[in-house]
């Protein structure tokens, strides 16, 4: 398969970015490993209550007959140099560009403390994807916690499926939060939007300390404001804010600048002809995402003026994202709750005791398996880069499990 132009993702950014080319008459593709367009904001599902925007996005794309949507489809390998192996259920693909744009996303942070991995422990955004995907919820008693809005935006999914959200414990003190919402008139749309999604059992300076049961969980013991207490609960949700997907930014080989892709003012990697937006290059939101998708578009297809007009609204939502980081800072807390025998690596059993002597995320790795298993240090490289400091290098082929048949297609072909 060739196009002018292959973008990865279809969230926000990746579907601003395919319609903002679309009107050059461009060939393009957009590929997503999701069974349908929206990202992790605009999840779909049979729970899932999609607002208008997102549905006037998805159909634009799909009514666009230069835009191709790939879904269900991973990235497994570089295949030359301007060309990915990909995989979908059915076959491997390689498709040729002459232009990417990195739409990859982000994901959540999880930190280890003991219990994580009973059953009814999910991340935060975790639960409203399970919940958004159909996972029924009414009259179960859920604590959430962790740091960042999405505490809040978990909360209000599980509440309109019939669930008793009993706190939301965000770590980052009061003085953090009540800074943060004294800006957001700023940003008055986000200003009714965080009054919708006001909870009485909202607690700042609160964490999770600890999740029991005997098989599943039962209880979570939390420090709120200093004074430790049990909850008995159904669900516990812990997201402790977001890391970007840079695994294919970094295997391209573009430069990464506080753990984001860095991009010029037209969304540009120091990688020629190679684009970036949304929250693989910072967090801010979907408005952020949205805008800069339209300008990495723009500029894709050489439309300069109409990626520069975006300029200014990119710049508000920059200030938005820089509010947010600042106010979302982790606190030495929730850095510290794993014990010993804590796992840290979810896939490979392997406890905090087996990686915290060494001195780096490659060491760990080979002295102890940690990152090893079926998420390839997805969860534990993220907390492991928290807990130490570790940078995780530039991953390799194949990022993601694969099938032989899609990786012959690597093998060069006899004349
Ligand atoms: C779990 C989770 C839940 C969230 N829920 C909310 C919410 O309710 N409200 C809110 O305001 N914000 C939410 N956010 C924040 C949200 O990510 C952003 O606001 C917005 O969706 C960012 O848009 P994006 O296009 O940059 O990335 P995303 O929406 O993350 O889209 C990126 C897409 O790229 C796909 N992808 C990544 N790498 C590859 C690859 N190699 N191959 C194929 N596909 C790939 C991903 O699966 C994803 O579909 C959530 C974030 C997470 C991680």
């Amino acid at each position: 398969m060739k196009v002018d132009i292959l973008i990865i993702g279809a969230g926000p950014a990746g579907m601003a970015a395919a319609l903002a080319a679309a009107a050059s008459g461009a060939r393009i593709a957009v590929l997503d490993d999701n069974p349908a367009a929206g990202g992790q904001i605009w999840r779909g599902g049979p729970q899932a209550h999609l607002p208008p925007l997102a549905r006037d996005y998805r159909q634009r794309l799909q009514a666009q007959a230069n835009i191709e949507h790939l879904p269900g489809s991973r990235v497994v390998a570089l295949a030359g140099p301007k060309a990915l192996l990909v995989e979908d259920a059915e076959r491997g693909t390689v498709i040729e560009y002459d232009r990417l744009i990195l739409c990859t996303g982000a994901r959540e942070l999880l930190l280890p403390f003991p219990g994580w991995t009973l059953p009814g422990v999910t991340g935060a955004g975790g639960l409203q994807a399970l919940i958004k995907g159909g996972m029924p919820v009414a009259g179960e008693r859920i604590v959430i916690a962790g740091s960042g809005p999405l505490l809040l935006a978990s909360a209000a999914t599980a509440k309109d499926n019939g669930a008793r959200v009993l706190n939301i414990l965000e770590q980052a003190p009061w003085s953090a939060v009540a800074g943060f919402a004294a800006q957001l008139p700023r940003w008055p749309h986000k200003l009714l939007q965080s009054f919708g999604l006001l909870h009485p059992g909202y607690r700042a300076g609160s964490h999770v300390l600890e999740a029991l049961g005997d098989g599943r969980l039962e209880a979570v013991r939390v420090s709120i404001g200093g004074t430790i207490r049990e909850i008995a609960c159904e669900r516990l949700a812990c997201g402790f804010g977001l890391i970007p997907n840079l695994q294919l930014g970094q295997a391209l080989g573009c430069r990464i600048e506080r753990d984001a892709i860095a991009v010029d003012a037209w969304q540009a990697t120091t990688l020629a002809g190679v684009y970036a937006a949304g929250e693989s290059t910072g967090f801010g939101g979907s408005e952020k995402a949205l805008v800069e998708g339209a300008i990495a578009g723009h500029a894709a297809v050489g439309e300069r003026n109409a990626a520069q007009r975006l300029w200014s609204q990119r710049q508000r939502w920059h200030g938005f994202a820089h509010a947010l980081n600042r106010a979302f800072v982790l606190g030495d807390a929730v850095k510290g709750l794993a014990r010993p025998d804590t796992l840290i690596c979810r896939c490979e059993d392997v406890p905090l005791s087996a990686v915290c002597d060494h001195q780096g995320w490659s060491q760990a790795k080979m002295a102890s398996r940690c990152g090893m298993g079926a998420c390839q240090g997805r969860t534990c490289g993220g907390a492991a880069q928290t807990l130490f400091g570790w940078q995780p290098p530039a991953p390799r082929p194949p990022f993601s499990p694969a099938r032989i048949e899609t990786l012959l297609q690597l093998a060069p072909h006899p004349d």
